[in-house]
């Protein structure tokens, strides 16, 4: 049966974006703009009524279908050529259950909006730590931040979703009913259908202690040798991570260090402020502390605080590795392509994913490096497309020089597009479980534009 532009327009309540509307080079946009793709229809979604009829007619004319949430995957599986792109960006409400201590978050909500919204009632549960990320594609890959060793990963706190699935019917999914696709959604990505609604467990973090700590590069070797030790026994109220940066252009950083390469550690305590200064305290004395910015502050503000080094429009090319063990020689290699940050907005950064994520099996949910200690990315962002292959050869060799010392697979939502081999690696055990859900729910792989899990054999 075909469905025709017309017939959508009539049945759904968003704008249907085409060439020749005037929002359409906005809307075909994501966050990487390295991506420059032309869709033959952008679907502004504004209840999931309308995402069930532009999956009906994404299906009826067999046209590709992008799934936008907050647009900021690196490979820019939030648009495509010639498709439909369902776009979630006008469905961002948020309704949070104080007595529950829950939150029903809209599908194409970010984490600036969920934040604000928990934050009023001094609860939050684990999101990234740029607030304009996505809640969509993050916790359906995982997601990973400051609070993932207390409280585990985004989709460890998912108590339930509306799924539209590809035969365009809605599923009401949680632990009791449809628990396949419930366990699938749980770092499966975006393969098995649009989420139009996550239901989150919230806990109790209002203020917390922490913030960005930079060292001196020839400190490195000393502040990662401790760091792996510490974080091996560190209470799970801490969580922040190491990294190296270029040290920005900020007040509390002397300018003559502006521009120069540094390792940091960006901390987060999220229980007793006299305890938290006591385990960071540790920190300074590993290696003196060049500049620092750590104080009490709303957890908002720290998971926003990197927001203006990350702003829409830049290039990015990223490589992602699980890690168990940070040996000697992968802190060498880092020490080595960490010198060489090549832009200011680039962000090499090394998770610990250890605590309360160890506590779900390797099975418990479709996420399978429940026995990785760390989820590494090497984030290659700048603002040049004249600059594209030395970033891009810069984030290869680096990923080249320490991917002998990590995991075959790395965490789907820091990789590339040219990473989709590595995909089942990621999965390890549980791909065949995935292909098996996958051929139930989308038998013909209309979500396909993602990290993609082909539908499993019968
Ligand atoms: P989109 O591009 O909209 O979507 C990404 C994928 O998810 C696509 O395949 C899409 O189809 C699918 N998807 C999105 N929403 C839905 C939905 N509602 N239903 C079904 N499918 C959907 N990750 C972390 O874990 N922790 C971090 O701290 C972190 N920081 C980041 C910072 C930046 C600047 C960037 C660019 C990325 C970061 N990431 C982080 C990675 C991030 O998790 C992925 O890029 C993720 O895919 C982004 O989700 P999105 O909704 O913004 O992206």
């Amino acid at each position: 049966m075909t469905v025709t532009i017309e017939n959508l327009r009539d049945r759904v309540r968003g704008p249907v974006i085409t060439e020749t509307d005037q929002r359409y080079d906005e809307a075909r946009r994501v966050h990487n703009a390295m991506i420059d793709r032309k869709p033959w229809v952008v679907v502004r979604c504004a209840n999931a009524g309308d995402v069930m009829a532009a999956v009906d007619f994404a299906r009826a004319n067999r046209l590709d279908v992008a799934v936008r949430g907050g647009g900021h995957s690196v490979p820019g599986f939030g648009t495509c050529d010639e498709g439909v792109v369902i776009d979630l960006s006008a469905m961002r409400g948020v309704r949070v259950d104080p007595v529950r201590r829950t939150a029903r978050v809209e599908g194409g909500a970010t984490w600036g909006d969920l934040d604000a919204a928990t934050h009023a009632f001094g609860l939050a549960t684990t999101g990234g730590i740029i607030s304009t990320t996505g809640v969509g594609g993050l916790t359906l890959g995982g997601g990973i931040g400051y609070l993932s060793r207390r409280l585990g990963l985004s989709a460890d706190n998912l108590v339930s979703a509306d799924v539209v699935t590809a035969d365009g019917t809605m599923r009401l999914v949680d632990e009791d009913s449809e628990e396949d696709l419930f366990w699938a959604i749980r770092g499966g990505g975006g393969n098995f259908g649009v989420v139009t609604s996550f239901e989150f467990r919230l806990s109790p973090v209002a203020d917390i202690y922490g913030g960005p700590m930079f060292f001196d590069l020839d400190r490195a070797g000393d502040v990662l040798r401790f760091f792996r030790e510490f974080i091996a026994e560190a209470p799970e109220e801490f969580g922040g991570f190491p990294g190296f940066h270029l040290a920005p252009p900020l007040p509390f950083i002397p300018q003559n260090r502006h521009g120069l390469p540094h390792q940091l550690v960006v901390t987060c305590w999220t229980g007793d402020v006299r305890e938290g200064e006591q385990v960071i305290g540790r920190l300074r004395e590993v290696a003196p502390v060049v500049a620092e910015h750590v104080g009490v502050m709303p957890y908002p503000l720290l998971n926003s605080a990197f927001d203006a080094l990350v702003p829409p429009g830049l290039q990015h090319y990223w490589k992602a590795s699980f890690v168990r063990e940070l040996t000697d020689e992968s802190i060498e290699a880092h020490i080595t392509y960490g010198a060489r940050v090549p832009s200011v907005n680039t962000a090499v950064h090394i998770y610990p994913i250890n605590g309360a994520c160890h506590r779900v099996g390797q099975d418990g949910t479709a996420f399978a490096y429940r026995d990785a200690n760390f989820a590494s990315v090497i984030a290659g962002m700048w603002p040049d497309p004249a600059d594209n292959e030395a970033n891009i050869a810069w984030v290869r060799d680096f990923y080249a020089a320490t991917a002998p010392h990590a995991e075959a697979g790395g965490y789907i939502n820091f990789m590339a597009g040219d990473d989709q081999e590595r995909i089942r690696a990621n999965y390890r055990q549980n791909y065949e479980r995935l292909a098996a859900i996958k051929r139930s729910y989308d038998p013909d792989n209309l979500f396909h534009l993602n990290q993609n899990i082909r539908p499993g054999m019968a």
